[in-house]
């Protein structure tokens, strides 16, 4: 099956979120008031044109967070610690009608989470449904979303996702993930969870043929962070982040896996190869 990159512009963050500096509330802070920039990094969704009806894994950033105002002024880690460029047209709905698939052929959009950079484009699938880890949810639409970097004020009026957790089929281990849940009849495409960047992060997995795809989100900035386990900056809890690196590591270890994140800049450049991960 076709597995579209789909480039929703790039964003620039500290290097201490890319990879975290230091332990406990000082990992945090050292993220945020880092002076080094990484690069522009790419922001990647992906576009699964399956059988069954086209899949979306995440949705990108929208061209409305680089208006001032955006994002809330006072809000330090959007005042310091990212920057970010995307233009309308790089935005997610143009980039599929230029791939021949319209919104509404959307049938499923999977959101790893709820952070700005991955939710900016729902606005463009009002009739596709939406699943969201039930953990993601309530974090980013509770009382203290701000403070947690989620700006759900920017969420269409209509958002009501689907609970991932209220899905009727069965959860089941998967690898060395304790539960999943299928997308698809076929079964070839699962949601795991991969906490740690964020309390219920998912990932989902595609099985295409003989080829394993491993669609991280930011489980990590690069495939070279997931197998060094190393834990970003923004991680609330390092132990549950370093657990899920671990095994996401033996996990793509023990079955070739091509393993792709949001913010990798190889990542288009593996998924176009289906190039799977080696350990140096
Ligand atoms: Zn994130």
């Amino acid at each position: 099956m076709n597995i579209h990159a789909i480039q929703t512009g790039t964003v620039s963050i500290h290097t201490a979120q890319q990879e975290g500096k230091g332990h406990g509330a000082s990992r945090q802070l050292n993220m945020l008031l880092d002076r080094a920039w990484t690069n522009p990094l790419p922001i990647y969704a992906w576009a699964i044109e399956h059988p069954e009806g086209v899949i979306l894994v995440d949705t990108g950033e929208t061209a409305q967070s680089t208006r001032p105002g955006y994002f809330p002024r006072w809000h330090p880690y959007f005042l310091l610690a990212v920057r970010t460029h995307v233009r309308p047209e790089e935005e997610i709905g143009p980039q599929l009608r230029t791939l021949g698939i319209s919104p509404t052929d959307v049938r499923t959009v999977v959101m790893t989470h709820l952070h700005t950079d991955h939710a900016g484009g729902l606005r463009s699938f009002p009739k596709s449904e939406i699943l969201v880890a039930r953990g993601e949810y309530n974090r980013a639409a509770g009382f203290k979303v701000i403070l947690n970097g989620y700006p759900s004020n920017r969420w269409p009026s209509w958002f009501t996702p689907t609970s991932i957790s209220f899905m009727t089929m069965r959860p089941e281990p998967f690898g060395p993930f304790g539960e999943s849940v299928k997308v698809t009849r076929a079964g070839d495409v699962t949601i795991i969870p991969t906490p740690g960047h964020t309390p219920a992060h998912v990932s989902v997995v595609v099985q295409d043929g003989g080829d394993t795809i491993f669609l991280a989100g930011d489980v990590s900035y690069t495939q070279a962070l997931m197998l060094r386990e190393r834990v970003d900056g923004v991680a609330p809890d390092e132990a549950v982040a370093r657990e899920t690196l671990g095994k996401v590591r033996d996990f793509v270890l023990a079955q070739p896996t091509v393993y792709v994140t949001a913010h990798d800049p190889e990542s288009s450049v593996r998924l176009a190869k289906r190039a799977i991960v080696k350990v140096a």
